[in-house]
């Protein structure tokens, strides 16, 4: 009986009917008088204050008065037929104006009798008028306590036609709350309460509404706010466990010879201690016997390569194969050098396998995979095909993991009897508050320091005024024996239009930096993938001074001697693709520096992406300006997350309390993980409720 009154269909309401109800259900979702509870206000309008008429500005967009109707009249001409009343505080009088349904008004106005208005006035002809107002009789008003700050729901026209306003809203509101304290039960514990001195249920329901004052609609806030991180973050990391306990994962029990050899013989610097600190906590996921689902996190250029080797090496120690996905070929090529030639050394066979793989190779490939020859095996989306079959694959590496979409990742995990361990790793961070609701059920590891010795890159914006400029600029820095890259945009929906504009550059290029002085290399989709590769090593190993390229070289690329980054129309682009961009400098020890190109005209969005990046060289920052801009609902994964259905609480600008709440999840979990006692009873019964309608989300990878 109790669940059943809010479970109540809004058929059944007083005021409503079947015509209201019709519309409530298919404008806004609102089946039961809970989902009116939960149809948060999106403001409010303070009204503790009443104004006397002679005391109205300009400047109020609204205002209260208390006053008595003293007569009531049409105005008629040939165009309009107004319904007017003259409203008086005691002192002075103000005109009311209605234009449309006057009959029902004129009949239901009482002259002669206190009422509160409320409603915006407007300056015409010297005076104040309002038309429209919202009334109350004061006996009422003062009865139903709309006073305080007076909740606003959103509307539209369609509703608004069919007499659901606002005061609508606040009406059947009011009336579902004052009957509900019984029914609104505590869902939080006893200790998280009192940690954070939060109001009861109840009264958040009541004040999210009805607040009297500031305080303590934010204290309501700040309740529903945790308690809906609360749950959603229950749910994340019960279904951790739950999986973790689901997925036996390999043991990797022994660190060995080629880690150890590797370690002490080859390794060519130090580690920063984060990348100490990540590999310890990849060690640790090896060996406990549950799948490792982790995900790296690591600005650009933090060294998040030697991590995954390190970790590949474990692997082999224990007689695993591992394969390395890269999202395109240039990338896979490059770790495929980069691990060749760094472990050819130590006897670890080192393969790759891309779309572009000849038949021989491919049949050759495919025998040593199965055979286990092949210890690391390097490869693009290629790697995924069902044709592909390992030994004894037991860890899977995915660098760029934004770039993969969740079926191509979980199509490895079936590459064995167990799946095998995962670590997904990305330079595009995502925000941390986000990748803890959208990748809730991923662990998460953060390389947050930059190995020694990195300059910030210098950020500059500049238009085509700057050319001449920026040519000198650019052969000053060759002078100095350094690299540059000059990039275009590549737009999907206007690949031609962008092949042309690469084209022209380079022309423009060519001429600026004649063949005599200069060599140039360019770059882009639509070369074969031999040439492409010929090219990248040219720039690799010197020989050519320039690279003129598309966004084929966004992602991972690492050469650490160049050390310009010129983005040609780079309005076009993306804040994460800018900062991408701008990561391919700034991996030598040099100075290093990024030049924006724009035209002159920019939207307010491009400016505030240019801003950022020349405001800041913090990945992390940028990524949150990013979602400012776009929205969580445009970023990857958050559609499976249910971060689209948070009705009150807001990612952005609510991460500490999402921090929080994650924290104290984790803590409850750790000491009771099947919430067995008896301090988390309600906070069981809330999550059973809550997961019983949904389901679980799926796996992120
Ligand atoms: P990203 O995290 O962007 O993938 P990389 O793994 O490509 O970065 O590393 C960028 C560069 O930094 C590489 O040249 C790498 O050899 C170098 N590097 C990585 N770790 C360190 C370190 N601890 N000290 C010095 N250089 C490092
Ligand atoms: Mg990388």
């Amino acid at each position: 009986m109790k669940e059943n009154f809010l479970n109540t269909s809004i058929d059944y309401l007083k005021g409503v009917g079947p015509n209201r109800a019709e519309i409530l259900k298919k404008e806004f979702k609102i089946f039961t008088y809970y989902d009116l509870l939960i149809f948060f206000p999106f403001r409010y309008i303070d009204r503790t204050k009443f104004y006397l008429i002679n005391e109205i500005q300009k400047s109020n967009s609204d205002v209260q008065i208390i006053g008595r109707f003293t007569e009531i009249y049409y105005h008629k001409n040939i165009k309009t037929n107004r319904l007017i009343g003259t409203f008086n505080d005691g002192c002075n009088s103000i005109e009311v104006v209605w234009f449309k349904a006057a009959k029902w008004i004129e009949k239901s106005i009482k002259l002669n009798t206190d009422y509160v208005l409320y409603g915006k006035p407007n300056w015409y002809l010297n005076k104040f008028s309002i038309a429209h107002p919202e009334l109350d009789f004061l006996k009422e008003f003062n009865k139903k306590q709309v006073k305080g700050l007076l909740p606003v729901y959103s509307s539209n026209e369609r509703v608004l036609s069919r007499g659901i306003t606002n005061k609508f809203f606040r009406e059947v509101i009011f009336n579902i709350i004052s009957s509900s304290s019984l029914f609104l039960k505590e869902n939080l514990s006893k200790n998280i309460n009192e940690k954070y001195n939060f109001i009861s249920k109840y009264q958040a329901y009541k004040n999210i509404h009805f607040p009297l004052n500031q305080e303590l609609l934010s204290k309501a806030e700040s309740r529903l706010k945790y308690e809906e991180f609360f749950y959603m973050q229950l749910e994340f990391l019960m279904s951790n466990i739950s999986k973790k306990s689901k997925f036996k994962g390999f043991n990797f029990s022994k660190v060995g010879d080629s880690f150890n050899n590797f370690y002490s013989s080859h390794l060519t610097f130090s580690l920063t201690n984060a990348q100490k600190r990540v590999v310890k906590e990849i060690r640790k996921d090896f060996s406990s016997n549950a799948q490792m689902n982790r995900l790296l996190q690591g600005d650009v250029g933090s060294g998040k390569t030697i991590v995954a080797l390190l970790s590949s090496l474990i692997a082999i120690d224990n007689d695993f194969q591992v394969c390395f996905l890269a999202p395109t070929e240039i990338l896979a090529q490059q770790h495929f050098n980069s691990l060749n030639e760094s472990l050819s050394k130590i006897n670890i066979n080192v393969s790759i396998l891309t779309g572009s793989s000849s038949k021989k190779d491919r049949i050759n490939l495919f025998s040593n995979l199965i055979e286990g020859k092949i210890n690391i095996l390097v490869g693009t989306h290629a790697v995924l095909e069902d044709n592909v079959r390992f030994k004894n694959l037991g860890f899977v590496i995915i660098d760029e993991q934004h770039k993969f979409g969740v079926a191509q990742r979980s199509k490895l995990w079936k590459k064995n009897i167990n799946p095998p361990h995962v670590l997904v790793m990305t330079a595009t961070p995502i925000p941390r508050t986000l990748a803890m609701s959208v990748y809730g059920d991923l662990d998460i590891s953060v390389i947050d320091e930059l190995p020694p010795g990195r300059k910030v890159v210098k950020t500059f914006h500049r238009t085509d005024r700057n050319r001449l400029e920026i040519f000198k600029f650019l052969k000053d820095e060759i002078k100095r024996g350094r690299q540059i890259y000059i990039v275009y945009p590549l737009i999907e929906e206007s690949k031609k239009l962008d092949y042309k504009d690469l084209m022209d550059g380079y022309e423009s290029i060519s001429r600026e930096f004649p063949n005599n002085m200069y060599q140039i290399s360019i770059l882009h989709g639509r070369m074969k993938s031999e040439d492409k590769a010929i090219e990248m090593k040219r720039f690799k190993d010197g020989k050519t001074n320039i690279m003129v390229s598309t966004t084929v070289i966004e992602v991972g690329v690492n050469i650490p001697n160049a050390s310009v980054m010129v983005i040609e129309s780079s309005e076009k682009f993306g804040l994460s693709q800018l900062h991408q961009l701008r990561g391919r400098v700034g991996r030598g020890s040099e100075n290093s520096y990024c030049i924006l190109m724009t035209s002159n005209k920019l939207s307010s969005d491009a400016r505030k992406r240019i801003k950022t990046m020349t405001s800041t060289n913090d990945g992390f920052k940028v990524a949150e300006v990013d979602m400012e801009i776009r929205g969580p609902g445009n970023l990857l994964g958050t559609q499976q997350s249910g971060l689209l259905n948070l009705k009150i609480a807001n990612i952005i600008t609510d991460k500490e309390i999402l921090e929080s709440a994650r924290e104290d999840v984790k803590e409850i979990i750790s000491m009771d993980s099947n919430l067995i006692k008896i301090e988390n009873k309600l906070i069981k019964e809330e999550y059973n409720k809550k997961t019983k309608n949904t389901l679980l989300w799926k796996h992120i990878s």
